[in-house]
């Protein structure tokens, strides 16, 4: 069976203590490859590589680092294939969707941040006659990246990539979860030949691996993708020790369908913001409200959409839903569709496990389920599910439609369906989320900033906002005559 290695100062390692864990193929609830279970020793000597490799990497210029970037991009882009292969099989995707949107955006995000740097200017404030101020971007130093198994490469290099445009040594952890694609960067890093120690992978368990990572005193800061609760326990961890943090968490995401909307348009977009990666996407819209004057029509056609979901095998082609991560996340969907059914909801669509025949006969797969009747307070739409599961709900006033998007302690996306724009866009202001797409969904431009409100998060990714939060900026004034 493959054993997946740690990646430490430029080599390929076993863990310390020689302990590994299980690595599940959610398709068919077999295990399939083992992965490092890592301790103290594993994250310190990871430290330690990414401290001595520091002064040489930030002392490189902005161009020579985005070169190797680019080239970790290209060799992403080369192994597109079975990178898509890995992460459908890792995750439960649809290989369709790994190939189409995880692997390209990960080979986009070490080339945008490869030359961001490039680009990245610092502030002068000049005050005539009189002094010349300017800001200097320093490297934090080394940092920690840990990563959520949703989008696993996707959202591992998204962190990676800025820190290491900026000068900035790391280690990383990505999920146990979903481990493998994370393992074949570190292969793509050797052959691109990224000096060694200036990327560090520490495969391993969140309360074990990612507790020494955030505990221990030489990472300057922690970009943490992941849920709320986590996002909390590494803030209280680490805040005391005045480390920097960025924290994407999780999401409870409204969809406003206003009834001068494009119906066609609202309704296709709104399946793949209901079942994209089978819902488990912090921006899906789990919450949808509907005016009340196209709620039959809207709900009629979207029904509709929901039926021609085939649920299958993420290997094959014509797979539109995979499987649920794990067990326990399909366990933990499930129990909300009961608390749905308990809630009064009725049952529109879905509502039961998949059971496939063959090779996935014992995968994690769950129907694409659909429930209206639900109120806007209760649990089901109040907490985030993470699943293929979706309510609708009419709403009578652009009023009551904006209070009840923001009625919950998560903030961040929605999405709006009007053709008014001066509508559309005094709903936006109004809407209490980090992020808002208008007439579309996922839409993204990776310079804009990326992040939540409220309990979904705290600071900003993408483009600037991610190279000014690897870099402390420092103040320095000259006297002038
Ligand atoms: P978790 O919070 O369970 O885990 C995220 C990462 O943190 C994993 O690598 C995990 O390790 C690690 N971790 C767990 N405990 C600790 C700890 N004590 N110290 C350090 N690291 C730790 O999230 P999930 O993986 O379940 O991901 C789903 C969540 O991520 C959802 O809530 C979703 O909304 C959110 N998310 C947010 C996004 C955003 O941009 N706002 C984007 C994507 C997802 P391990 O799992 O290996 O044990």
């Amino acid at each position: 069976m493959l054993k997946l290695q740690n990646y430490i100062n430029g080599q390929l390692v076993p863990p310390a203590a020689g302990r590994y864990l299980d690595n599940i193929e959610p398709a068919t609830g077999q295990v399939y490859s083992l992965l490092p279970d890592s301790n103290t020793q594993d994250v310190a000597a990871a430290v330690a590589a990414a401290e001595a490799a520091l002064p040489a990497w930030r002392a490189l210029p902005a161009e020579e680092r985005g070169r190797l970037l680019v080239r970790i991009s290209e060799l992403i882009e080369r192994e597109l294939e079975p990178l898509a292969q890995a992460e459908s099989k890792d995750n439960g995707k649809p290989v369709s969707l790994a190939r189409t949107v995880d692997i390209p955006r990960a080979a986009s995000n070490f080339a945008f941040f490869g030359t961001a740097a490039q680009h990245f200017a610092s502030e002068t404030h000049f005050q005539e006659g009189v002094a010349l101020n300017y800001t200097v971007r320093h490297p934090l130093g080394v940092v920690g990246c840990i990563s959520p198994w949703n989008l696993p490469l996707y959202l591992f290099t998204w962190k990676i990539a800025p820190a290491l445009a900026v000068g900035c040594c790391v280690v990383a952890k990505p999920s146990e979860i979903t481990p493998h694609t994370a393992f074949l960067l570190s292969e793509l890093c050797i052959e691109a030949g990224l000096p060694a120690g200036v990327l560090n992978i520490v495969h391993g368990a969140g309360p074990g691996t990612g507790q020494a990572i955030i505990e221990h005193p030489a990472i300057k800061a922690i970009s943490f993708t992941g849920g709320t609760k986590t996002g909390e326990h590494i803030a209280r961890t680490a805040a005391p020790m005045f480390k920097k943090l960025s924290l994407e968490l999780g999401g409870k995401n409204p969809n406003l369908i206003f009834a001068d909307c494009d119906l066609t348009e609202a309704v296709n977009i709104s399946i793949r913001s209901s079942f994209a990666n089978q819902g488990q996407i912090c921006l899906c819209g789990s919450r949808i409200f509907i005016e009340r004057s196209i709620y039959e029509p809207f709900k009629a056609a979207f029904l509709e959409r929901v039926a021609g979901l085939t649920v299958g095998d993420p290997l094959e082609a014509g797979s539109r839903q995979g499987a649920l991560v794990s067990e326990a996340h399909l366990l933990k969907v499930l129990s909300y569709i009961e608390l749905a059914h308990e809630e009064g909801g009725t049952l529109l669509a879905g509502g039961k496990r998949v059971h496939l025949e063959g090779r996935c006969a014992n995968g994690f797969f769950l129907e694409p389920t659909v429930f209206e009747g639900l109120t806007p307070e209760c649990r089901v739409n109040k907490e985030e599910i993470f699943g293929p599961v979706v309510t609708l709900t009419p709403f009578d006033t652009e009023e009551e439609a904006i209070t009840w998007a923001n009625g919950t302690d998560y903030g961040l996306a929605a999405t709006i369906w009007t053709r008014d724009l001066n509508r559309a866009h005094r709903v936006a202001h109004a809407l209490h989320s980090g992020i808002v797409w208008i007439n579309t969904w996922l839409h993204r431009d990776l310079r804009t900033p990326f992040g939540g409100m409220k309990n979904s998060g705290v600071g900003r990714e993408g483009g600037l906002e991610a190279l000014r939060f690897f870099t402390e900026p420092q103040s320095i004034t000259l006297k002038l005559g």
